[in-house]
């Protein structure tokens, strides 16, 4: 899968996809990330790349113009297949599990990072396939929500965990919070690992999780329960 993000920021990606389980994905070819400078695509002497709001009000906003030119010069390098342009943007959809399950079958996206007080709204109607945002909150820029984005859709690529199950037996993907989970030694502190994950039998430990992970989901995240479909 191919990922290239349109940001004035290119240099903040390196280090945080130079390391750990995203830099094994793109060695092995599971990914390929690129982060592109959006002034190299503005004509003016300057490289500015945003304007004051018409009708006034506070801050910069980001011109459509490079943008549209930055996305569709990317677009002519899709590698076939599927490409969508997305805009990290905190009015979008906010980014589930699922939504990054979605993406993860894409060969192609183009992520578009926003700054100041975002992007003139015809970028949206114009070559934006779908807003996402990461949280009701504000954030300074769309760099930040795009590695989120990705580092949460990578892992649906196949390959890209080591343990295939990492991904099915995780927090909110059957609609539950993760059961707790515990590692040697099994007393720490006065603090016991719970007898029945010492016992081998597997079925009682599966019957012990399901019922922790509908106490924790009742107790820290209870909308996950109203929203989760009766099986
Ligand atoms: N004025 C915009 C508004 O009220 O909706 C907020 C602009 S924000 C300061 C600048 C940029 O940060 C946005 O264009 C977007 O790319 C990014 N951003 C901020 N918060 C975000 C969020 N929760 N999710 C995704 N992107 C976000």
């Amino acid at each position: 899968m191919q990922v290239d993000i349109v940001t004035i920021f290119p240099e903040i990606f390196p280090p945080v996809f130079g390391a750990s389980i995203l830099k094994r994905a793109q060695e092995n070819r599971l990914l390929k990330i690129k982060a592109h400078d959006l002034r190299d695509f503005t004509r003016n002497r300057h490289r500015k790349i945003d304007d004051r709001p018409y009708g006034g009000g506070p801050g910069m906003l980001m011109q459509a113009e490079p943008i549209f030119k930055a996305v569709e010069a990317l677009q002519k390098n899709c590698p076939g297949g599927a490409c969508q342009t997305i805009l990290l943007s905190p009015q979008g959809e906010v980014l589930t599990s699922s939504l990054a399950k979605e993406l993860a079958g894409l060969r192609h996206l183009i992520l578009l990072c926003g700054h100041y007080e975002g992007v003139d709204e015809r970028v949206r109607q114009g070559i934006v396939d779908r807003s996402v945002s990461i949280g009701d909150y504000v954030l300074t820029g769309g760099e930040l929500p795009a590695m989120v984005l990705i580092d949460c859709m990578a892992r649906f690529i196949p390959g890209v965990i080591g343990h295939a199950d990492a991904t099915t037996e995780e927090s909110f993907v059957n609609g539950l919070l993760e059961y707790p989970q515990y590692t040697r030694p099994s007393a720490f502190r006065k603090m016991r690992v719970p007898k029945v994950l010492l016992c081998g039998d597997h079925q009682r430990i599966a019957q012990w999780r399901k019922r922790q992970a509908l106490a924790k989901t009742k107790n820290n995240r209870p909308d996950l329960l109203a929203r989760k479909q009766p099986k």
